[in-house]
């Protein structure tokens, strides 16, 4: 028996993803000798067409990293579900959507507007947007269509195993290549190279659930070193987002953003992050709680970075 064959895909994704697999190192090492890395456009000169020709399931593992935007994430996303056997939505973007997701607050139109022609930084005075197709003397050149709405890769094909983080560390990403290939992988349907419980459990900070005055941006506040980020007022996600970092940006004095997603008994992360806040809002005037409310920027921004597109909202309403 050969090799197990991997394939490695980026759909509508920032490239961190794929960096993060190559953040196991020299490890990349013992992985390349244990399967065939059979197609990975970010590193190998391979095309579409070799995947179409390959038997249905004859790629063992696919990492698929990336959110659904395009017809050509559309198009991979199905065929490498056909042509996999175990597909993984490796990272938050194709977990959640991710910050891409953060574009269903719009539509397709809005953004166009915004990016061809209203930014400040543009000088189109033509008002040229990318067609799908384009006419040249040695054929027709073709782009993928975007949609209106960024998709989780669940909200696309059936996926095996959700491998969570903005990116996922290089440690979880090598426990999860690892139960691949020891074959110990947990029932289908499950997020795997993560935990369960609310990252504060991992974090050093000591949290005594103090109510507070306002909230406040990290730039806007010098923090005890030694103390929850979010008892000091600055908004932190650790409550409402699942282990599995190791909790890196609260023990660098960052506050969580929530990139692993919610824990197990959570639905919708923002959600459960407004009901937070509003818990620990130190007043009972409803004048002075809405003061408080106004000291939280971009609220859809904060609580649903990542998860926008997998969320109960899935797009805000377009007005
Ligand atoms: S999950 Fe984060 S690092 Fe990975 S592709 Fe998406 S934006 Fe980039
Ligand atoms: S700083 Fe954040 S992660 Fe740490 S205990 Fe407070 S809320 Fe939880
Ligand atoms: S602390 Fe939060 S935002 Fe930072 S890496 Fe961990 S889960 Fe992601």
């Amino acid at each position: 028996m050969g090799k197990p064959k991997v394939a490695i895909y980026w759909a509508a994704s920032c490239g961190g993803c794929d960096i993060a697999i190559l953040d196991i190192a020299e490890k990349i090492l013992d992985l390349s000798a244990a399967v065939d890395i059979i197609f990975w456009p970010v590193a190998m000169d391979v095309k579409y067409k070799d995947v179409e020709a390959m038997e249905d399931g004859e790629i063992d593992l696919c990492l698929f990293n990336g959110s659904v935007r395009t017809t050509e994430n559309e198009h991979l996303a199905k065929l490498l579900r056909q042509k996999s056997k175990v597909l993984v939505a490796y990272g938050s973007c194709a977990h959640e959507g991710c910050i891409p997701g953060m574009a269903n607050q719009y539509d397709k139109e809005q953004m166009c507007a915004y990016v061809y022609e209203n930014s400040p930084a543009v000088d189109n005075p033509d008002k040229v947007r990318p067609q799908t197709t384009h006419k040249v003397k040695e054929g027709v050149l073709t782009l993928p269509a975007l949609y209106d709405t960024v998709k989780s890769l669940q909200q696309v094909v059936k996926v095996d195993y959700f491998v969570p983080g903005c990116p996922p560390t290089d440690e979880r990403t090598w426990e999860v290549l690892t139960a691949v290939l020891e074959g110990t992988l947990p029932a289908a349907g499950s997020v795997v190279g993560a935990g369960t419980t609310a990252l504060c459990e991992d974090c050093p900070r000591e949290r005594k659930e103090k109510k507070v005055k306002r909230f406040y941006r990290p730039h806007e506040i010098v923090t005890d070193p030694d103390v929850c980020l979010l008892d000091q007022g600055v908004i932190c996600c650790g409550v409402v987002t699942r282990t599995g970092c190791g909790a890196q940006c609260p023990s660098v004095n960052m506050p969580c953003r929530g990139c692993y997603g919610p824990p197990e008994g959570v639905t919708d992360q923002g959600a459960k992050l407004i009901a937070v806040l509003g818990s620990i809002i130190d007043s009972t005037d409803p004048e002075e709680i809405e003061r408080v409310c106004a000291t939280v920027v971009d609220p859809l921004g904060t609580g649903y970075r990542f998860g926008l597109a997998n969320s109960i909202l899935r797009r805000s309403k377009l007005r």
